[in-house]
């Protein structure tokens, strides 16, 4: 990794709450990771944060591990609001926020598109501290008056680069109009493109820049291999690796939506357990296919 060599603090060093740090050595954690050594103390002081961070680098506890400790939970009144560009991700991301506050009393929730909106109306009327959502369903549900982000005090934009891709600019501009001007504003993205400076420079007032990774397009923890291979023998060669490598749990990604289809059912035919998932496939198969990966 790319990042400042000073020496690698422990969790106990970086005057995160006690119940949060509890919360971080329930999940077995030893050390931070270089972009939670070097964007917690900043975000504890309140800073903005512009992140170039991957999925995989342990960006999720860097920004929710300070945020979890610098609110006052008992509002009941979304003060931490975090954009994501998919509904998985946004679900990926409240879960750990439940995890790492779990000797809190907080109160979280996701907000994404695809599924009924009146549970989470309902959720939002309970009262909600922490809101992780997509920019769609949540221009909606503020549309409606179900959500009010006037004491938002964090902003995390999460994944912007994909963000900007899934064409999602305008309502992340129309969401910003609602928040008030007074907050710390976090960004994170893969990758530094033109766009996403500009949204950093309307965005961010002298932010903490941390960088991990810089050269490498996948995590250095992932092995990469390629093989050359023609067309028609693609799917032979995956059972095979599949079965020599004993490998117990594969995510494949296809081209297209439906050789994502053939290809699940020709595996199917081999005996393995699989789903496949795709925009085309309803929130609930997409669901049950990631919590059938999971378990
Ligand atoms: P993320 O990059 O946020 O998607 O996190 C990647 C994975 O790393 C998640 O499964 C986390 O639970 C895990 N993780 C995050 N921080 C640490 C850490 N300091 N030590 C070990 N695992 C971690």
């Amino acid at each position: 990794m790319t990042s400042t060599s000073v020496a690698s603090p422990s969790f106990g060093d970086l005057a995160l709450l006690p119940a949060v740090l509890s919360a971080v050595e329930a999940q077995g954690y030893e050390t931070p990771s270089p972009i939670q050594a070097q964007t917690i103390p900043a975000l504890l002081e309140g800073r903005d944060m512009l992140g170039q961070a991957q999925t995989g680098t342990g960006k999720t506890a860097a920004f929710a591990l300070p945020l979890l400790s610098r609110l006052d939970m008992q509002r009941r009144e979304p003060q931490v609001l975090v954009l994501a560009p998919t509904r998985e991700l946004a679900a990926q991301v409240e879960s750990a926020i439940v995890t790492y506050g779990k000797h809190l009393r907080l109160r979280s929730t996701a907000i994404f598109g695809g599924v009924g909106i009146n549970p989470q109306k309902s959720a939002l009327q309970r009262g909600i501290d922490i809101v992780v959502a997509t920019p769609g369903r949540l221009l909606d549900l503020v549309g409606q008056r179900s959500i009010d982000l006037s004491a938002i005090k964090i902003l995390v934009l999460d994944e912007a680069d994909r963000m900007l891709d899934m064409g999602f600019i305008h309502d992340i501009r129309k969401v910003l109009g609602f928040l008030p001007k007074h907050r710390q504003n976090l960004l994170f993205s893969a990758t530094y493109t033109r766009d996403i400076k500009r949204l950093a420079d309307s965005l961010l007032n002298k932010p903490a820049m941390v960088e991990v990774e810089r050269h490498t397009v996948a995590a250095q923890t992932v092995n990469q291999c390629a093989y050359r291979v023609d067309k028609s023998a693609k799917r032979d060669l995956l059972i095979q690796l599949i079965n020599e490598g004993r490998w117990h749990q594969v995510l494949v990604f296809t081209r297209t939506k439906a050789r994502a289809n053939q290809l699940a059912r020709k595996l199917e035919h081999s005996g393995r357990r699989v789903a496949a998932i795709h925009g085309n496939k309803s929130q609930s198969a997409r669901t049950r296919a990631l919590d059938g990966f999971r378990s």
